[in-house]
């Protein structure tokens, strides 16, 4: 094994802070090795693929210019709203902008001295904004990719399933790995539950905290691979963290019908003013013709019970946005108090995607600027420097662990929204 300091970070996708208990037993423990970061905020959208590419670079989406779950782009006849999630999405941006993201991810940034290597079981977008320019390993159910980004063969892929089956799967390959000659000076698993399941369940329901409880073991599996890798104490950083938290869903809007029946747009599906979901938030294109309705949309959504915060334009930068690509305005729904019947806090409007019109009320949901999905992710953090058991109150954001992790590597950390957590 080479040596040298490395770095693991572990996603837990969209564990609360307020759900970390019974049903974590091993965070519960770890968490009095680590420091652990109480104040820790997700970014907005507070959905998972934008801050898979915010975990990676460091950077707000308004600065690598990956908007959200879903981004609309404008061929020159108006925008139309892609899901980012799809595996074609990073090639369809890069023909239609000419660029990925902005900022040099982590894979980038350690790709002189070694190769990251990544496995996610989330959405194929989130996994693959890790590394968007092929410059480690990304190992994903939709296509896993080696340096250059070429595809690896099937047979050294990850052919398996979301949720606590796939994620345990993956996990043992994962400690494999870590176990193995090769590992990385930066080791990335992206789990997709508790997530996977919160979508579909109460949350704090039976299901969900098994869900939670299965995460938890994986993140328990991981520890045991560390200690046989036997990497020395001060040469190894641990990052475990979710990347958001979530609300109860209340309603659901439509929010491009909203628009057309208020007589913004000419119908649900047009290219003149569009919503794009991200959950219990929404960005809102315009066409250049249609940016003169702004000021009345603005002002019409401000007037709706199902908009809670209303950024638009310059104001858009204050939640980490940049005016760009047609992109004029970000709602985040209206989100209220109450415990649901599980006893867990927060509930939220939900903007509809329409692809997916599900019936989703009563299940978990984030995206937007609600109390529980932005202010409730966990980050702790373990190693050199991070003392056991302290409990930190400054205010953290995934956007500081790209440069905790390029600290920790002794590589340069510039060019970044984050700030290398202080030891
Ligand atoms: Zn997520």
């Amino acid at each position: 094994m080479s040596k040298g300091p490395k770095a693991i970070i572990v996603v837990c996708d969209s564990l609360r802070r307020d759900l970390l208990g019974s049903a974590t037993p091993t965070l519960r423990k770890f968490a009095e090795t680590a420091t652990s970061f109480v104040s820790h905020r997700a970014i907005f959208p507070s959905a998972t693929r934008v801050t898979s590419a915010s975990i990676a670079t460091g950077c707000t989406p308004g600065r690598h210019g990956l908007h959200g779950n879903m981004m609309a782009l404008d061929d020159g006849e108006g925008p139309v709203a892609y899901s980012v999630g799809k595996p074609d999405f990073v090639d369809r941006l890069r023909k239609m902008t000419g660029r990925t993201l902005r900022c040099p991810t982590l894979a980038e940034r350690v790709s002189d001295r070694g190769r990251a290597v990544i496995f996610s079981n989330v959405s194929p977008g989130a996994a693959y904004f890790q590394d968007p320019n092929g410059f480690g390993y990304v190992y994903h159910r939709a296509g896993s990719f080696g340096p250059g980004r070429v595809r690896l063969p099937d047979e050294q892929g990850l052919a398996i399933s979301s949720g606590v089956a796939g994620d345990r799967e993956m996990t043992e390959r994962f400690c494999r790995h870590l176990r193995s000659r090769e590992f990385s000076l930066l080791s990335v698993l992206w789990q997709s539950e508790p997530d996977w399941t919160a979508h579909h369940h109460p949350l704090g329901s039976p299901t969900h905290l098994a869900a939670i409880r299965s995460a938890d073991d994986n993140v328990e599996r991981v520890l045991n691979a560390v200690r046989l890798a036997s990497v020395s104490e001060d040469e190894l950083l641990m990052v475990i963290c979710s990347d958001h938290g979530n609300e109860t869903i209340r309603r659901q809007i439509d929010v491009n019908k909203e628009l057309a029946k208020a007589g913004f747009k000419a119908e649900a599906s047009s290219r003149d003013i569009v919503a794009a979901s991200q959950g219990t938030a929404a960005l809102i294109y315009f066409s250049r013709p249609a940016l003169q309705k702004a000021a009345d949309v603005v002002a019409y959504l401000n007037d709706q019970d199902w908009a809670g915060a209303v950024y638009a334009g310059e104001d858009l930068r204050k939640i980490g946005m940049e005016p760009e690509g047609g992109l004029w305005i970000a709602i985040s729904m209206a989100a209220s108090d109450g415990k649901n019947s599980f006893g867990v806090t927060g509930f939220s409007d939900l903007a509809v995607n329409p692809e997916y019109a599900e019936d989703v009320r009563g299940f978990g949901n984030h995206g937007g600027l609600g109390p529980n999905e932005s202010q409730r992710p966990f980050l702790m953090i373990k190693g050199p420097g991070f003392a056991p058991g302290e409990v930190r109150s400054e205010p953290t954001s995934p956007l500081d662990i790209a440069p905790t992790v390029l600290r920790h590597l002794g590589l340069e950390v510039s060019g970044m929204d984050g700030m290398a957590l202080q030891q």
